[in-house]
Formats: structure tokens, sequence, C-alpha cells
């Protein structure tokens, strides 16, 4: 690991200033930022341990019933708090992540902005697994990457867990610097990108800029959500395909849907086919396997992960049932 400067602000003005100055990382639960330093993949002159600005940590809601969740809540407080209950999908990725030691230290903060997983990258290839130009992954083991989004040279998929759950709940994120009194409110859904070149990184940040709050919307009395998560193991694992919906049904017809796959795009990939696929009709296994479908229509896998698409579709399928209380049926 390469020598760094270590600083531990406690408060946001005085993490905002650390952070401005030359080449910084954030360290929140640092469950993943430690390994990259390691391995020389992150390689800041200035770590900036966050973990004890208060105004960054726990769950509230706000005068409109937003929930409002700060950056360093770890996992462990998202299940523990009572206000988490009405956005169901939220908890049932906190659930997912099956290692008392990282519900207890990753943060929100830290998955939403978590680099990618992929072997390329994390073997020192660059986040594009590029060499002299060319994609080292389209020709090689890809049997992880995205089956969405990916005919640009970005074809990792995105890692964060929370994100899919979070844009179906219409979240916002607060993005603090990189002066002490810069702040802006936006959609999750855009602070991430797909890079066409390796400096743009997997989210809009620039250098002295983090992530402090996200908001979901308040839960109307008729919106469900849920999550689902396909697994390979039953123990600590990355997802291979996940998907995250929120449905508003009344009178027996779906009002609104929001569906968000993750793991299967560079970003979390938000689709529009399956929720108008939603919209308009009951909520019925007949209708969410339809909007599975949509959901993998503009799939293109890469040579070795077409098996996704079908994980993916049942992410999708599973995450709708679990949303209206029905049994999550086969692996159709
Ligand atoms: C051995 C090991 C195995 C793991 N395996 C899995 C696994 O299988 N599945 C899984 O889901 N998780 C796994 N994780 C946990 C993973 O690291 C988490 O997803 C965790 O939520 C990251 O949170 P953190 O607070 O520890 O992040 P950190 O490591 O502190 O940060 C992660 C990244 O986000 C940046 N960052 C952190 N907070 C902010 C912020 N507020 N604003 C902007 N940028 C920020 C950091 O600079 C860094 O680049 C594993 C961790 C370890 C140590």
């Amino acid at each position: 690991m390469k020598n760094f400067e270590f600083a531990r602000p406690t408060t946001e003005g005085e993490a905002l200033e650390l952070l401005a100055e030359g080449d910084a990382a954030v360290l929140a639960g640092g469950t993943d930022l430690v390994t990259l330093m390691k391995r020389e993949l992150v390689t800041p002159e200035r770590v900036v341990d966050v973990k004890e600005v208060e105004a960054w940590r726990g769950v509230a809601v706000d005068a409109e019933g937003g929930l409002v969740i700060g950056a360093l809540t770890t996992l462990e407080d998202l299940l523990d708090s009572s206000l988490t209950i009405d956005h169901a999908s939220l908890r049932d990725v906190a659930d997912a992540v099956h290692a008392i030691q990282l519900q207890q230290t990753g943060t929100l903060g830290g998955d939403l902005c978590h680099l990618p997983n992929c072997w390329y990258f994390r073997n020192g290839e660059g986040l594009l697994g590029q060499r002299n130009g060319e994609s080292l992954v389209a020709a090689g083991d890809n049997r992880y990457h995205a089956i969405l989004g990916n005919a640009g040279p970005a074809k990792f998929v995105s890692a964060s867990r929370f994100a899919p759950a979070a844009i179906a709940w219409n979240a916002t994120v607060r993005v603090a610097g990189p002066n002490a009194d810069q702040s802006e409110w936006m959609p999750l859904e855009y602070l991430y990108r797909t890079p066409n070149v390796e400096k743009q990184g997997v989210t809009i940040l620039e250098p002295g800029q983090l992530v402090t709050h996200v908001r979901l919307a308040p839960r109307t009395g008729t919106t469900t959500s849920a999550a689902y998560e396909v697994l390979a193991t039953t123990g600590l694992d990355w997802p291979l395909a996940a998907a995250a919906c929120t449905l508003d049904v009344s009178g027996g017809v779906i009002r609104a849907a929001n569906v968000v796959l993750g793991q299967v795009a560079p970003t979390p990939w938000v689709s529009r086919e399956a929720a108008a696929a939603l919209v308009g009709q009951s909520p019925n296994e007949a209708t969410f396997e339809r909007a599975a479908d949509a959901a993998v229509a503009v799939a293109t896998p890469l040579s070795k992960n077409e098996y996704k698409v079908q994980l993916a579709r049942t992410a999708v399928k599973r995450a709708l049932l679990r949303a209206v209380g029905e049994n999550e049926g086969g692996l159709r």
C-alpha cells in the first residue's frame, strides 16, 4: 500500500475542506476502499475517514414523509430502524447481505459509490478492462458482465445493491462539495454514468464531492415495494442479477410502477419497458411475466453471459410477485 495522509473530521465543513485539497478518498466503512488501496488500484494522497460526521448518519422522516437516510448509515442501522418498514425493498436488500460483519460496517454511501467488482478492473486492467485500446472483456471471461447498456467500452456491472431499490422509490441524493458551502439534491439515477473513457468513473462525482444523504419518496397507502437478488450461494456473495420495484395498485389495477434492475449494466438499469407493461394491468403472474419479458427484451448478452438474461427476467418477476405478497414462483 502506498503512503497516505489520514484525517478524521467531525463536521461536514471540515470533511469538505479536507476532501477539496489534492487527491483525497472518502473512507466510510472501509470494507472496499482498504482492499482497493492494498492492491494499489486506488492510491490517494489523503484518506478522509468520515465516520465521525454524525450529521451523515441515521434514518429520519422529513416534513413531507420522505425517508432521509445518511450516507454513513450501516446496513444494520437500516434493518434496526422502524422507519424503514414502509420501504420494504430496502430491507429486502439489507437482509440479503449475508454477513453480520458487513451489515455492521458497510454503509449506504459506500454501497452506492462502490467501484465495480469486474475482475479485469480488480486485476489492474482499468475500469474499462482495455489493453492497447482493445476490450479484454469482450473477448475474455465476461460471464459476470453486463447484458444491458454494454455497447460502449464499459462492460462491467454497477456494484451497488441498494441503488435499484432506492431509484425505484424515486430517490434523490444530496451531493456536497467541492466547496464547504456547496450542496445539491439530484435524482439518484443521475448520479451514475457509463464511462466512455477510463477517467470518467462510475459516478458524476467530481474530486472533493461526496454523497451525504439519500431521500426516498414517501409511501402512499397503496404503494408496495420489493427487491429480489439472484445469488449463487447462500453466503456472502454478489448477486448475478437483481431487480427492485414499486407498485401502486388500487381497484385491482396497477396505477404506477417503477422497475429497476441491478448487476446487469454499468449503471442501475431503469426499465421503462417493464413499467409500461405493468401500468393499467391487473397485478397477477401473467402481467408480471410480460413485464419481465419486456425488461430483458433489449438485452445484448456478451459471449459468456447469456444465462444472465434469464436470471434478470426471473429477478424482475419475483420482485413483482414479492411486492404484492404472492408466492415468488418457480424458476421460469
Ligand atoms: C472481504 C469482503 C468481501 C465483501 N463481499 C461482499 C459481497 O459479496 N457482497 C456485498 O454486497 N458486499 C461485499 N462486501 C462489502 C462491500 O464492500 C459493501 O458493499 C459495503 O457496503 C461498502 O461500504 P463501505 O462503507 O465499507 O465502503 P467503503 O469501502 O468505505 O467505500 C466504498 C467506495 O465508496 C466510496 N465512498 C464511500 N462513502 C462515500 C460517500 N458517502 N460518498 C462518495 N463516495 C463514497 C469510497 O471512497 C470507496 O471508493 C465485502 C467486503 C469485504 C471486506
